[in-house]
């Protein structure tokens, strides 16, 4: 068995292990692997092995991977940071858009999919930990953005995205984690047009068995599945050598 299967199989395990630990539905949960860097063979041997999800940061590198159809057989998210003039490359083309954080971008993405016909699911992404170098809405902003989406038919808000800080301790994301919980549970009680919520994306390589605990419905995994991304390649895609 090839380290991507393996790892597929090993992640999965410890997400069904964590979510039963809690109390929880292993089948709740989804497992996106966070393809960026990694070639298609890789990609499809990830999708052979059983992950739910692709998640791609770059849009270049999707259209590039889903025109060598990479992907096939697997819904593609965007978990990446969204230009407002990329978005028409992924509206209709990915299942999810995990990163709107502005009214503006929402807006962009309503006009991009109501020129196609079609209602775009997205989540808002949270800078829960409040840090000025990362995307995402402060959580006090979020109910401001949740009253925008009702301006917006073409879109539909399914949910929550986050990525916390770097630890700085062991069990620190987990923090977040709850916190992100929270305003999720919050969110849903509450009713706003056009948001139908039941996804909480968060968790990546080094906590998502922490994010399965406190309730995440996507786990996004990169290195976990795949090894250390390698970014000089990614750089210079035209050298012959993906990978
Ligand atoms: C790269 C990436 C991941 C996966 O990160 P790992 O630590 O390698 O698991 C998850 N989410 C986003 C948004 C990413 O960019």
């Amino acid at each position: 068995m090839s380290s991507i299967t393996e790892n597929v199989r090993l992640a999965r395990a410890r997400i069904d292990a964590a979510a039963r630990e809690s109390g929880r539905d292993p089948r709740e949960i989804r497992l996106l692997a966070a393809t960026k860097t990694n070639p298609p063979e890789a990609i499809r041997e990830a999708v052979a092995a059983g992950v739910d999800l692709c998640g791609e940061n770059r849009v270049q590198e999707f259209l590039a991977k889903n025109a060598v159809n990479a992907y096939a057989g697997c819904g593609v998210h965007f978990i990446g940071h969204l230009q407002k003039n990329k978005v028409k490359y992924l509206v209709g083309a990915v299942e999810l858009i995990h990163s709107v954080d502005s009214a503006a971008l929402m807006e962009a993405i309503h006009r991009r999919a109501a020129a196609l016909g079609v209602v775009q699911d997205v989540l808002l992404e949270v800078n829960v930990g409040g840090e000025a170098s990362k995307s995402g809405v402060a959580p006090e902003e979020l109910p401001a953005l949740l009253e925008a989406a009702a301006a917006y038919p073409c879109v539909r808000v399914r949910g929550l995205m986050t990525i916390p800080p770097a630890e700085s301790f062991p069990g620190e994301a987990a923090g977040y984690f709850r916190q992100m919980h929270e305003l999720f549970v919050d969110i849903r009680r509450k009713k706003y047009d056009n948001v139908l919520l039941t996804d909480l994306s968060m968790g990546m390589s080094s906590d998502y068995e922490d994010a399965v605990r406190c309730g995440a419905t996507i786990v996004r995994l990169g290195t976990a599945l795949f090894g250390p991304r390698n970014y000089d390649i990614q750089e210079a895609p035209g050298d012959g050598t993906l990978r």
